[in-house]
């Protein structure tokens, strides 16, 4: 994701207020690590359970001064280990009405975080189970203000990464999970919406279809690629779907019908740009490319295939395309192999931010690549240390500056070297080793490092 903290009119005043209200918000986070107990090393749900599959059922949005959702979740639950009695589900304050295995009802207790659910028999390796987790509530959002659940004026949408939160990933704001990195399953949503009004998710739209007694309609969308649940995501408004195709991929852009225009002008060098990123790390890993437009004025987020997008970032101008560019990129650096801790967060945020240059030396030049990174590279050695409390390696940063300058800036500049030092053959095959064998799973640093070497040697 990225993190545009202020949609200034001219350039200067733009960089100037983002690194004075990037200070700013780096301050509160350093705050919020100082009062933190988390400890990594505490055992997590996913040593225990693995969620292979999840079905989001919202039955009702009320998008009014209520702001509630009512909803249920189907999970496929795997036991990782032997003697599993009590499966334990991440979920932040919403109310959990009743939970059931098939027809039967489980026993529960709910804290406000996590559900614990004794499972009606002991689950070895291996053993699945299905729960249904039936819920309702207000989604929050960050304490950061960045990620979660938005109710705003005719749109509803979840950006899934919460800045602040414990662990980062935040689909437990919407949804029952096992909320770690680690933990990657395929989906189906069933969203209802007002008759006039469309919901976007991950994947490919199954179809939409009447509610039983009512108006509403369900929009069925399904994930066929396994993913995070911080990228699992919901979009709704009354929006207008612009398609295009490319490369033969389908393109949907979940729009205001009266913002097409600025949409087609916004992502004039799509194409392009996709063209770069195939030959660089490989075919692109999901069913359809998709951007749903929201509004938000603090920058985009990664939902693998549906990128959700501030609005005012589509303005008809390529003022914002290294903004889009580094979203997309993020669907093979992040989506398609995913950090395994918040501590490698560079393998997602840095090689996007690397992206943002890398994608303009095909569209403008290498002069143009040569000055993004040179100004980069000044950025890293003025800030970086100053934004961050200090001189800090991009791996294993503080939990509270996992979104900070070193791993953007720094780790940009870290993937940059790394192809100067390669040459751009072997930078392309290492790249591409590393996404195909690392595919639709998680790495760390080392195991970038051990692939990259293995691969261009
Ligand atoms: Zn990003």
């Amino acid at each position: 994701m990225k993190k545009i903290l202020i949609l200034a009119v001219g350039l200067i005043a733009f960089l100037f207020n983002a690194h004075a209200q990037n200070c700013q918000l780096q301050k509160q986070l350093f705050n919020q690590l100082q009062n933190s107990n988390s400890q990594k090393l505490m055992p997590t749900a996913g040593d225990s359970i693995h969620v292979v599959h999840y079905d989001i059922t919202i039955d009702s949005i009320i998008n009014n001064s209520v702001k509630a959702i009512y909803a249920n979740t189907k999970l496929k639950v795997k036991a990782r280990v032997n003697n599993v009695n009590v499966i334990s589900l991440s979920l932040l304050k919403l109310s959990v009405d009743s939970v059931k295995s098939n027809s039967t009802l489980l026993t529960h207790t709910y804290n406000d975080t996590t559900i614990s659910i004794y499972a009606p028999n002991t689950l070895n390796i291996n053993d699945s189970i299905e729960l249904t987790v039936y819920y309702h509530g207000k989604p929050l959002t960050d304490a950061s203000g960045w990620g979660g659940f938005y109710f705003s004026t005719g749109y509803v949408f979840n950006l899934g990464v919460g800045f602040a939160a414990d662990p980062h990933t935040f689909g437990r704001a919407w949804f029952p999970c096992v909320d770690e990195f680690t933990d990657k399953a395929t989906y189906d949503f069933y969203i209802a919406t007002e008759p006039n009004k469309k919901a976007f998710c991950n994947g490919i739209l199954i179809d939409s279809s009447l509610q039983a007694n009512t108006n509403n309609l369900i929009w069925h969308w399904k994930m066929n690629q396994p993913i995070p649940t911080y990228l699992a995501c919901m979009a709704v408004s009354s929006y207008y779907t612009l398609e295009q195709n490319i490369n033969g991929i389908k393109a949907q852009f979940a729009t205001s019908i009266l913002d097409t225009t600025k949409v087609k002008n916004t992502f004039v060098h799509l194409p392009d740009i996709m063209t770069t990123y195939i030959n660089s790390f490989g075919p692109y890993p999901f069913d359809k490319i998709g951007f749903s437009m929201v509004p938000f004025g603090s920058g985009a987020m990664e939902h693998a295939s549906q990128i959700t997008i501030g609005s005012a970032f589509i303005d008809g101008s390529l003022t914002y395309e290294s903004l889009w560019a580094h979203e997309l990129s993020h669907m093979w650096w992040g989506d398609k192999v995913t950090c395994e801790t918040a501590g490698d967060m560079w393998l997602n945020e840095g090689w996007a931010s690397f992206n943002e240059a890398y994608t303009r030396e095909f569209l403008y030049g290498k002069q143009s690549y040569k000055n993004y990174v040179s100004a980069n590279h000044k950025t890293v050695l003025q800030f970086a240390h100053v934004d961050d409390g200090g001189y800090l390696s991009f791996i294993n940063v503080p939990h509270a500056y996992t979104y900070g300058s070193t791993v953007y800036k720094k780790g940009a500049d870290a993937a940059h070297t790394l192809r100067n030092f390669l040459g751009d053959s072997l930078f392309k095959i290492g790249m591409q080793f590393y996404m195909n064998n690392r595919a639709y799973g998680n790495a760390n640093s080392y195991q970038f490092r051990d692939d990259i070497i293995a691969s261009t040697e």
